[in-house]
Order: structure tokens, then sequence, then C-alpha cells
């Protein structure tokens, strides 16, 4: 591993208000001693002193430091919103601090494209993202509202889900994608003509140019300073690109590398290769991520794989089990075909690297966890951590099976604000909406679990992946599955130290311990002794990464 922090650095003592280590040993302290990047030592003043150092900074005398928040599911296309126009539904703040404001209605998209068009030259295409169908109180969106904003050019409206996109007529001709069309995923009206809704990835990527360009500009090394900072700015410490494609391509390589090797970049990066191709490219896939690993350094590392296997609830896309959805059409889509997926990760579990694995739907959950089952029989690996993420509809037996298994969860907790009043009233119904992401069930149980923004999904942050977790309020303020509410103490934990062992980095991450970096999350109040309602608006003041203060433009 190539080093880069600065053993240049000078030891250094910060004091704080209070210290959260998220190390069960000790919990708590005032005063944390720097070496080298890593802590030292973390208790009172005078036992940090007692190493001889004299170098006392004060500047967080006022404020709470915490383990750093690791991010174990998120996107590096966090960082698109600096190219690409923002359409989705609730304000946003954008990677250079200015706020985006929400649209309401398909109407108000179609103007927004309408000025699009105005300056962009007829005959070139208009990317625009983050729209979300589902909060439209109104026909569903296709190419007929896209061709009433322009006929000239091509529209790409990519969903906040990551999973669905609209395109317009203009479009649909470029690329010949008429009736019949053999491609699973291309939406149709009652006619048989297709509506311009492209569901999930080979549905999008008949789209070739549009589709394309989000995937280029999110490898440039700008997007992935974007997305350090936008990571930064909400107090993450490490942040996962979950399903890059470093390992197949040394450009993209290179450039993050590139990226991360300065020092100024502000956030450690884990690079999750995405699990793509056919069988029997897999083993060489693997290959590639074991070649890839031995080029990590302090802020890159590629410890697991990523697997997509369904689709999204809210798109109508995930696989769920009977009696499948509550209204809308059902779409449930497998994206690998569920017999060969222990095929695909055979290659994987043998070589240790840990599989994450996308599961919105219950039947999704079930497919991994009994192919994990199956590849544990063959080849036994005590210490896998193989984790479901999202985990939405994990249901109890799955759980419990999941448990047994020695895998993790990582829930997309968000899912409760952003998501649940949709998911209670139209996609699963009253009583599974209840019981989606189930955190308290997991504890009851003993599985170990994180959570995600899946950020650029939902907007990062692990404040607000606490507060919903403990709270479980939806959009409109109702309480969704008030048995599945934590405490704060287990909601910090799953952000930092859980987070980081699905992660298999927690001898690096995760916790304020002796050797460990000293990553820290700087906040101006105590996510434990504020009203639990209010978790979510304190402030984050910025974080510090190996002993680096690294504060958020404020
Ligand atoms: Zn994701």
């Amino acid at each position: 591993m190539t080093t880069t922090t600065s053993s240049a650095l000078p030891d250094v003592i910060y004091t704080a208000r209070l210290i959260r280590t998220a190390n069960p040993s000790r919990p708590t302290g005032t005063a944390i001693a720097i070496r080298d990047g890593k802590v030292l030592c973390v208790g009172t003043l005078d036992e940090c002193k007692s190493w001889g150092i004299t170098n006392v900074d004060d500047r967080f005398t006022d404020k709470i430091l915490t383990a750093g928040f690791v991010e174990a599911h998120s996107h590096v296309m966090t960082g698109m919103f600096a190219h690409i126009p923002y359409v989705g539904w609730f304000d946003r703040l954008m990677p250079n601090g200015e706020m985006a404001k929400g649209l309401k209605s398909t109407d108000e998209l179609t103007q927004r494209i309408r000025e699009i068009a105005a300056v962009t030259e007829p005959g070139t295409s208009i990317v625009v993202a983050g729209f979300d169908p589902i909060y439209m109180n109104s026909e569903r969106l296709s190419r007929v509202h896209l061709d009433a904003a322009t006929t000239d050019h091509g529209v790409f409206v990519f969903h906040a889900s990551g999973h669905l996109a609209t395109v317009n007529t203009f479009i649909l001709d470029k690329y010949s994608i008429g009736p019949g069309h053999p491609a699973p995923g291309i939406g149709c009206d009652d006619t048989g003509q297709p509506n311009g809704e492209l569901r999930e990835p080979p549905a999008m990527a008949l789209a070739e140019d549009e589709y394309r360009s989000i995937r280029i500009i999110v490898t440039e090394p700008t997007a992935i300073t974007h997305f350090a900072s936008s990571m930064r700015n909400a107090g993450i410490t490490s942040a996962t690109d979950l399903g890059a494609m470093l390992h197949h391509s040394s450009r993209e390589f290179e450039n993050a590398e590139q990226a991360t090797l300065s020092p100024d970049f502000p956030v450690r990066m884990v690079s999750a290769s995405r699990v793509i191709g056919s069988v029997a490219d897999m083993k060489e896939s693997a290959q590639k991520v074991l070649d890839v690993q031995k080029k990590s350094n302090d802020k890159l590392h590629f410890p697991i794989v990523k697997m997509v296997l369904d689709g999204s609830i809210q798109g109508f896309t995930a696989v769920i089990e009977w009696p499948n959805y509550y209204k809308g059409d059902d779409h449930g889509l497998f994206l690998f075909a569920p017999e060969q997926v222990v095929d695909f990760l055979r290659p994987f579990h043998e070589a240790g690297i840990g599989i994450h694995c996308h599961c919105n739907g219950s039947a999704t959950s079930g497919v991994f966890i009994d192919a994990i089952d199956t590849l544990l029989r063959e080849t036994p690996w005590m210490d896998h951590r193989h984790t479901v993420t999202h985990a939405q509809l994990i249901t109890q037996a799955q759980l419990k099976k999941a448990r047994n298994l020695g895998m993790c969860a990582n829930f997309f907790v968000n899912h409760v604000f952003y998501w649940g009043d949709q998911h209670r009233d139209i996609t699963v119904g009253p009583d599974r909406a209840h019981g989606m992401n189930p955190c308290a069930s997991a504890d009851r149980i003993g599985l170990s679990y994180s959570f995600h923004t899946d950020s650029p999904v939902t907007p990062p942050g692990h404040l607000h992946t606490m507060w919903c977790a403990v709270n479980r309020l939806t959009a409109s303020g109702r309480v969704l599955g008030e048995n599945e509410r934590i405490s704060v103490d287990r909601a910090f934990h799953a952000v930092t130290i859980d987070a980081a062992y699905q992660l298999h980095m927690d001898h690096l991450i995760g916790s304020l311990e002796v050797g460990k970096y000293a990553d820290m999350t700087v906040l101006d109040d105590d996510p434990y002794t504020v009203a639990p309602e209010s978790i979510k608006d304190i402030n984050v003041w910025g974080t510090i990464l190996g002993g680096i203060p690294q504060p958020r433009p404020q």
C-alpha cells in the first residue's frame, strides 16, 4: 500500500466539548492526541499530554467530535449535479453550495426543458436528472410530455432512482426503438407503441450517447472531487462508490488514483467494482479486483464488489413476493437470472472479496441469501461479511437466515422519509410498509447493519439517516413502523463502526481507537442529547481527516 499521509505532520491534541469514539471500551473523551494522522490517545487532556505533546489546538473546544461517518453505499454520480440540471421534487443542495429548487409537476418539468432547449443547439440532446414520477399527481411522464417541450432535441430524463429514464420521440427514433423491440424494459402504451420509459440499464443503454454521457461525466477527476466535497460537506470521512468500473478501465482507475493521491482530497474513498458481463468473465473480473487492491492508497480502497440484482420499489422494478405490488403495474425485473447468481458470485467469494448485493425486493433478498448459503457450503469463509444492501423489504425469516450465515444488511432507511407515504399508499401497502428497513428487528436477532443514502438518490448525510432510523417519520409527518425505531446509540454505531465492518475496514476506520486513522465528524451539537426530532438539523462544521481539519464552506 502506498502511504500518502503525512508523517511530516506535527503531533497535535484537539480538545472538544465531547468526543464520541464508537469504541465500546472508551466511548467518550474530551481530548484526542494524533500522531502521523492516527489516533494516539483519546481521553482527558492530561492523558493526551502525558505522551509528551504540547501542541494543543482548541478550535474545537465547543464542538462535538465523533468517529467519522462512513457511507457504505453511495455513488460518484453524486458529482453529476455539477454538470447536469437537477429536476427532482425536493429542494437540494448542489456541489457548489447553491440550493436548486424542486419541480412540483410534470408541467414544471416540461417548462424547464423548454428553457434549456431554447439555449441548446437543435439536433443535440438534453440530459436532466433527479426526476421522481411517483410524487406527481398527474399522468405518468411519457414521451408525449417531453415532445411538448421540444421535438428538435433529444431529451433524456434520468429518474431519481437511477433505474429508469424517460426519453422523447426524437430519441426513440434516433435509436430505432419501435414496437416489438426485443430489449427488455421498454415501456409501451396500450397500443404497443414505446411510451418513452426505459427501465433498468439494458433499456436505458439503448440511448447510447445520452446514457454514456452521464457515465463519462461521473468518471472525470472533477466529478470525483465534487463527490468528495459533497461527502465532506455532509460530515462523511469515508464514502463508497458502489458499482464502479475501475477494474475494467485504466482511464477510470488513473482518474481515481490521481484525485485521491492529492493531499487535499477530502475523503477516503472505497471503490466497489460492479459485477458485470457473463459468467465466463467472472474469474478474470475477480483477478482484476485482486490486482487493483495492490494499488490501494490511504484514500482509495477496494475491499468489496457490488452486484445489482433488481430495480427500485418506487419505480415498480424491484422483485417482490406475493401479494406483489399494492397499486401500480408490477415491472419487477431480475437483472441476473436467479439460478445463475451463484455462478456469477463464486469467483469473488473464492478469492476472499466481500460482496454487496443490491436487493430492494423481498424475492431478491431471498435469492441472494440462498446464493451465499450455497457458496458457504462449497467454500467455507467465516469472515465474509457479505451484505444485503438496501434490504428494504427483507422478511423476518430472511433476516434470521442472513444472521445465521454471518451476513450484514445495509438499510436504505432514508426511504421512510422520502418515499414512506408512497410505500404505504401505493407501492407495498399499509402492512409491509411498516416493516421496511427493519433496524430494530435486526437488533433483536443480532444482525450487523449500517445505513446509506445511495447518494445521489437521496442527499448524502448520516445525521439524516440516523434521524430516520430513530424517528421513522414520513414526509407528511406520519410515523411509519414504530416497532422498528432504534436508539440514537444504535444509529450512531450503524453509521460509523458497523458500516466500516461491512466494508472489511473496521481495523482502519469507523471508530476512534488507538492506531486507526484520526477521522472525525465535527458537529455543533450532540446527536445523543438534542431532541430526537432535531438530529437532522445539527450543523455540520466539516470533518477531520487523518488529523487534518476539513471545514465545509458555510
Ligand atoms: Zn445505489
